[in-house]
């Protein structure tokens, strides 16, 4: 027998009637019923009122002392009476509980729970009962269903409570005992007893927890599988550079990679070597190391015969990016070229026929790279970033073209798309989750403007060091013109503060070769001080700039601030970051406290999320991120990433698919419409 298949009518106490109503909760089945979850929980845990704060509610042992008392107004009543708990004499005050009177004879114990009002010794009481007559609440933690219509808390209690002792027993586990002994889960059957019923808090944040995996754990199973079987991927490209010509690369990088990177690497290749069609996340903080790892990509396409693509947001950070990997690829005879809406005429004439011709292996560029009239010798892999997260429509433009790259999307923000992301599993996510060795920790501070003379010490200090600083202007959101001016009077009145040093200006409304030439003076310390706008936001990477000041700080969204920020510490040196801020709301306040509280973009993301509340990050349901049950996206978003990991290799494994052990999971998916019958042993 079954409980999924066994009607909630076959519950003593379900009548027909009952039973239609239960539907309207989604509630069919017996094994409904059982997955109907509490969504918190009552205490009525016994406690001595000399334990209890003035206020609180409470559940205590007590004695009838005197005769109840009385009073009607209307409808309405008000029932008194005289009791003892403990050394404690008080009056218990009951309202529209008329019928109660007649039970309340003095001597007889009763249970009462309620607001305990210290100074005028008396309880509000919310629930009673009489252990004489069998005590159902009273010492335990009771569950709290969402209910409506005619169905009571009680009722349900009582229900679910009903069905637990009928059909208890049935309950199947569907975990395989691998998973169960990995997490030291409780089994199936005890979960779901307590967390309907938990004997303390502990036992049933226990049952949470096991049920919180087995409902994402289920979902990634659902994806993985319905994934193992989509065979479209099949026909991605099979790059064959072997691990001795990679190596030779990265030893030559002036640095040696951190085990993250060493290990997302290691994914990367076996996707890229697979003839799958690779869709990976890389996601790591600002700092972390991402662009690196995208070069180990981009040399290993070349290296297999092919070439990569690597689009990025803007025009700054792609010369940039040209500039490194030129460096990089250079001893091994690797053409790096730069597609951009500036490069036009002649050099974009020439660039064009070169990619077609496959006489430049690496372009970067912005979103223009992959379009129209931009051809390809053999396009094996893109690498971008997720503001162009690549999508069904440029795949299928390339495809036209007859390319299926590989796919290789970085992101610095982990939530809220990252979460999205993975929910959806549309995409492997590698995660590089620590940061070069010897990196100093930024140190944040908050400052009023009033204090702008002594931040303007802190940056000749920091220059005199030998340094350079970011001064990023505030942004107007209505008129870039007005952000522009903004940025020029505070570029001169900068240059007339620090006649010493050369200050240098960027903005939105240069054009890209005097934005190039900008930015080529503070790569070479020529440039002391650089003001701009929020153009230097992504990527730019400028080891030797160790200060970064924000004006306005609490104009900007917290992700905005932490990418700000991570323009700086990315060498040798100690860096800093000064939020110059006079905030007038509570949120201004609370984002320049998290980024002093906080330089970990996780840490930041999540109290990000916090002030903003997850509504807002995903638009509510339109957004498409699955609902749960039990689990909760955001909290349980590390339980997520587990249930992923193991859901894909369980998926992998042959066994799955044939041995007994993980017929209910199988079961489980012929049932979700995964899995057609043949699978099915
Ligand atoms: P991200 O793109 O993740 O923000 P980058 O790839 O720009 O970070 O790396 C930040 C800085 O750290 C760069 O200057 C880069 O050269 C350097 N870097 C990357 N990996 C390492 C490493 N393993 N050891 C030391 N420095 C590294
Ligand atoms: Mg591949």
């Amino acid at each position: 027998m079954d409980i999924s298949t066994i009607s909630v009518k076959q519950v003593s106490g379900v009548s027909a009637l009952k039973e239609g109503e239960l539907h309207a909760f989604g509630v069919f089945t017996v094994q409904d019923l059982l997955e109907y979850y509490p969504f918190r929980y009552e205490d009525y845990r016994l406690r001595s009122l000399s334990e209890v704060k003035d206020g609180e509610k409470v559940t205590v042992q007590a004695k009838i002392m005197g005769l109840p008392v009385l009073q009607r107004y209307g409808k309405k009543s008000r029932l008194t009476c005289k009791v003892m708990a403990d050394e404690w004499m008080f009056t218990a005050t009951w309202f529209n509980r008329h019928f109660l009177k007649d039970q309340l004879t003095p001597g007889r114990e009763i249970t009462l729970t309620g607001k305990w009002d210290q100074r005028r010794a008396q309880m509000t009481v919310s629930d009673s009962e009489f252990p004489d007559k069998g005590v159902i609440r009273s010492g335990s933690l009771q569950p709290v269903y969402s209910v409506g219509g005619n169905i009571t808390q009680a009722w349900m209690r009582k229900t679910v409570g009903q069905a637990l002792v009928q059909f208890g027993e049935m309950i199947p586990e569907i975990l395989p005992e691998d998973l169960v002994r990995k997490y030291e889960l409780m089994p199936r059957k005890h979960a779901i007893l307590r967390i309907h019923q938990p004997q303390d808090s502990e036992e049933g944040q226990e049952a949470r927890k096991r049920m919180v995996y087995e409902e994402l754990f289920l979902f990634q199973l659902k994806l993985q599988a319905y994934r193992a079987m989509n065979h479209e991927r099949m026909d991605g490209v099979q790059h064959t550079a072997d691990n001795a010509t990679v190596r030779e690369f990265v030893r030559s990088l002036p640095f040696e990679l951190t085990d993250a990177q060493k290990k997302v690497e290691l994914e990367i290749l076996k996707d890229m070597r697979s003839p799958f069609c690779m869709n990976r996340l890389l996601q790591g903080d600002v700092g972390s190391g991402k662009t690196v790892i995208a070069a180990v990509a981009l040399y290993a396409a070349v290296k297999s015969g092919h070439q990569g693509a690597f689009m990025v947001p803007t025009e700054i950070l792609a010369e940039q990016h040209v500039r490194s990997l030129t460096k990089l690829f250079e001893p091994y005879g690797i053409t790096v070229g730069l597609l951009t809406g500036s490069v036009t005429g002649r050099r974009r004439k020439d660039l064009l026929g070169a990619l077609q011709m496959g006489l430049v292996d690496v372009v970067v560029g912005t979103h223009a790279l992959i379009q129209e009239e931009v051809y390809f010798r053999s396009l094996s892999l893109v690498v971008t970033d997720e503001q162009h997260r690549f999508g069904v429509n440029q795949r299928s433009i390339l495809r036209r073209k007859g390319f299926n790259p590989d796919v290789l999307t970085m992101t610095a923000t982990p939530i809220p798309r990252t979460l999205a992301i993975t929910a959806f599993g549309d995409m492997d996510v590698s995660t590089l989750s620590e940061r070069p060795k010897g990196r100093k920790p930024i140190s944040s501070y908050w400052v009023k403007h009033d204090k702008m003379d002594r931040v303007l010490g802190f940056i000749s200090r920091e220059i005199e060091q030998g340094r350079q600083a970011y001064l990023i202007c505030p942004l107007i959101e209505e008129s870039e013109k007005l952000d522009v001016q903004n940025a020029i009077d505070l570029y001169v009145s900068m240059s007339q503060a620090f006649p010493d040093f050369k200050v240098g200006l960027l903005h939105g409304r240069m054009t890209a070769a005097e934005k190039e030439e900008v930015m080529r003076e503070f790569y070479a310390n020529e440039v002391q001080l650089l003001v701009s706008t929020t153009v230097v936001e992504v990527g730019v990477d400028v080891p030797n700039a160790t200060l970064m000041i924000i004006m306005d700080a609490d104009r900007f969204g917290l992700s905005q601030l932490h990418q700000l920020r991570g323009r700086v510490g990315r060498g040798e040196h100690a860096s800093y970051c000064v939020l110059i801020a006079d905030p007038k709301s509570e949120v201004g306040q609370e984002r320049m406290k998290v980024m002093t509280d906080t330089d970990d973009g996780f840490e930041v993301a999540r109290r990000d999320l916090a002030l903003r509340g997850p509504g807002d990050f995903f638009g509510t349901k339109q957004s498409g991120v699955p609902e749960f049950r039990i689990a909760d996206m955001v909290s349980d978003f590390a339980v997520l990433e587990e249930a992923r990991e193991d859901a894909a290799s369980l998926v992998g494994e042959e066994a799955f698919w044939t041995s007994p052990v993980y017929s209910p999971l199988r079961h489980y998916l012929q049932r979700e419409q995964v899995l057609q019958g043949e699978l099915i042993d």
